[in-house]
């Protein structure tokens, strides 16, 4: 027998048991998409490396340690083309909104995707090489409104797929005025105390100190006594947090205010957020995040044009559901089409008339006995079953109660399984 080939390290195969719940979120988000405002975008699963290094930042983990990259074909020009599978959508987008002059659209742009990322991590439980995201973007706002209009949004997500306990952490870590002035208080704090950094962190202290904050290692009396960016904003910054804080106990959105979130990427200004189960708040726990990126616009080469936005983990979401035990709303029951005559035209017939009036059909194409048909009806599911005699008229069995129904017509069918 030839070798077996897996699945690649990281990734995952979705059975049909696992769908139903993948269908669900999607379901959600494409609702609430519509339901705020959202226009669907896509853009490629692959961009040149140098998007994602500009925008995201060299000394992101995403650029630095996880860019998935991808080679042209073999002998080909672009055989080391450098080129990266994405590793979030935004920058993506962004480079979309500047290439496609929409600027020029009547904004703000109100943008979203759902697809999968890709990021080159050691995979372990919630963390995968490839993930779905669900993304929302929001180009040419300053806010603080809308910042508070997508964490709801996102809240709003975790309570409609079912989840309980979700709170939205949140922080603003300055721009470009009071951040070098942050930065500064940090590296003077964490310089003090190098020898008790990891070793990612003693690295990144001078190049990006805001991610020392978020290392997983940091001891937390060193976290707990770190300079807090909210006390190091400059007027308009601290306006701007003050406002999406008021803002969001308006709408009574549970959130708390987050001191280590800087989130990993370098293109954020403002306000930064993610969600979290409560309780379940440690590293790689995060159901979803986001935030401000006022100067990625610029960056990446055009106007200066605010935006913020987010990325909602699919596959933690349906994670999270599992273990919480989420309840997916009932699927419309299934019916089997069986025959007891040969007549496979009149089968496939009744099947479609049935599909008209938008049931769910799966008819039995064999020469079986009934008996049996009727048994591997059941077994895949089949909450009803049809059967196909010679004469018009058809017959209909109650597959959970055995009850049977004969002599009935297409039209009482289509009510008794409605109904
Ligand atoms: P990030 O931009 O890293 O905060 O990612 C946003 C969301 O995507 C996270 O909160 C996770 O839910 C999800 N996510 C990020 N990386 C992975 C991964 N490697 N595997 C699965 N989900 C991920």
């Amino acid at each position: 027998m030839a070798r077996t080939i897996g699945a690649p390290r990281g990734t995952r195969d979705l059975l049909p048991e696992a769908t139903p719940a993948w269908d669900r979120v999607e379901a959600v988000a494409r609702d609430l998409s519509r339901r705020y405002a959202f226009e669907r975008v896509e853009t490629p699963l692959f961009e040149q490396t140098d998007l994602f290094a500009r925008g995201l930042g060299e000394s992101s983990d995403a650029v630095e340690k996880e860019m998935f990259r991808v080679a042209g074909a073999k002998g080909s020009d672009e055989e080391a083309a450098p080129w990266a599978l994405r590793p979030e959508p935004t920058a993506g987008i962004v480079r979309a909104f500047i290439e496609h002059g929409m600027h020029v659209r009547p904004g703000p742009l109100r943008l979203t995707l759902i697809g999968p990322m890709f990021r080159y991590d050691r995979p372990q439980a919630g963390r995968y090489r490839q993930f779905s995201q669900w993304d929302v973007e929001v180009i040419g706002d300053a806010g603080p409104a809308v910042d508070a209009e997508l964490i709801e949004l996102g809240q709003r997500f975790f309570t409609d797929v079912g989840l309980t306990d979700v709170v939205a952490h949140v922080n603003s870590i300055g721009d470009a005025t009071c951040r070098p002035g942050y930065r500064d208080a940090l590296i003077a704090y964490f310089a003090a105390q190098e020898e008790r950094l990891s070793e990612d962190s003693r690295r990144r202290l001078r190049v990006n100190p805001l991610r020392v904050l978020d290392d997983k290692d940091l001891a937390p009396d060193l976290a707990a006594g770190a300079p807090r960016g909210v006390d190091h904003l400059c007027d308009e910054c601290r306006a701007h947090f003050d406002g999406v804080r008021s803002l969001l106990d308006a709408l009574g959105v549970r959130y708390e205010v987050d001191h280590r979130l800087v989130r990993g990427l370098d293109y954020y200004t403002r306000t930064a957020f993610e969600f979290y189960i409560a309780g379940r708040e440690g590293q790689q726990q995060a159901l979803g995040g986001g935030g401000r990126y006022d100067g990625l616009v610029e960056l990446l080469g055009g106007r200066p044009t605010p935006g913020i936005g987010f990325g909602i983990g699919l596959d933690r979401t349906v994670l999270a559901m599992e273990e919480q035990g989420t309840m997916l709303p009932p699927q419309p029951a299934l019916v089997a089409v069986l025959g007891a005559s040969e007549d496979q035209a009149r089968r496939l017939r009744v099947a479609s008339a049935l599909r008209d009036a938008g049931l769910a059909v799966r008819p039995d194409g064999s020469s079986r006995k009934l008996g049996k048909q009727l048994e591997s009806g059941a077994k895949a599911g089949a909450r009803w079953a049809v059967i196909v005699g010679d004469g018009d008229a058809l017959a209909l069995k109650d597959l959970a109660s055995g009850e049977q129904r004969d002599q009935i017509s297409l039209e009482d069918v289509v009510s008794a399984v409605s109904g």
